[in-house]
């Protein structure tokens, strides 16, 4: 299908990049992008995505809004403490790109569920809080074989990792021993400065930008973002033999 002239308009701006075009933006309208998680992370990534001018958007959080979510999630208001998460960034996320298509999953994501939310999608962004979470997508990804943008804040700084299942490291080779032994003192007590989720978050909109455009992503190990310092640092992270994601444990 061609571009409509309005959307010519909306989205010039991407098609002068080279790597894009009318061909590529096409790309962008006709993939679909599911976002676990719509707080922190989960606020700017949506956002972006819709703007960018993603087709079909997944999004899911059982979770309602709090007073104290009002520093760092700018996809609410004050108007909208108390209702779900979830439907209030769809209605927001709709306004923005009246042509999306938003896939509402206002509910926990869980073992049970995951699978069936997860499946019809083309890519998946990581915008949870916590890894018992984390781990669950992690392995209905690697058994879909849907790559994931991992990405965890705190404070001033953050991480971020690209997972191609049967090609990268997954979370369980990253953390072998599990997800208990990730949350240390300094992440339990919830500090955040909300421009810094701002940051990780656009990052993983780059990663999922670039997949689709099939442009190399950061899928060998974990970025690591140092707002303070004002650094990044890259780790590489081989996938590790005896993991899950390599036995075919998860199949
Ligand atoms: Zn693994």
């Amino acid at each position: 299908m061609a571009l409509s002239e309005k959307q010519k308009e909306i989205y010039a701006r991407n098609i002068k990049l080279k790597e894009v075009g009318a061909e590529g933006q096409q790309k962008l309208i006709d993939s679909k992008v599911l976002v676990i998680g719509c707080g922190g992370l989960g606020s700017p990534v949506l956002l972006y995505l819709t703007m960018m001018g993603i087709g079909t958007i997944g999004l899911c959080d059982g979770d309602t809004v709090s007073l104290s979510n009002l520093n760092r999630q700018i996809l609410y208001t004050m108007d909208d403490i108390g209702k779900s998460k979830a439907k209030q960034a769809a209605t927001r996320l709709q306004a923005a790109n009246p042509e999306a298509n938003i896939n509402i999953y206002p509910i926990f994501f869980t073992q049970k569920n995951a699978e069936e939310i997860c499946k019809s999608y083309d890519i998946i962004v990581d915008c949870l809080d916590n890894f018992e979470t984390r781990f669950i997508l992690n392995d209905a990804c690697i058994k879909l074989g849907i790559p994931f943008i991992h990405a965890g804040v705190s404070h001033y700084g953050g991480q971020l990792m690209t997972i191609i299942p049967g090609k990268s490291a997954c979370l369980r080779c990253l953390f072998p021993r599990g997800a208990d032994t990730q949350q240390n003192n300094s992440m339990l007590d919830n500090a955040i400065l909300g421009a810094t989720a701002g940051i990780i978050a656009s990052m993983q909109v780059m990663e999922v930008f670039k997949y689709l455009m099939g442009l190399p992503v950061s899928d060998k190990g974990l970025v690591l973002y140092d707002g303070v310092r004002m650094t990044y640092d890259k780790i590489e992270i081989n996938p590790l033999s005896s993991c899950s994601c390599r036995q075919g444990k998860l199949k």
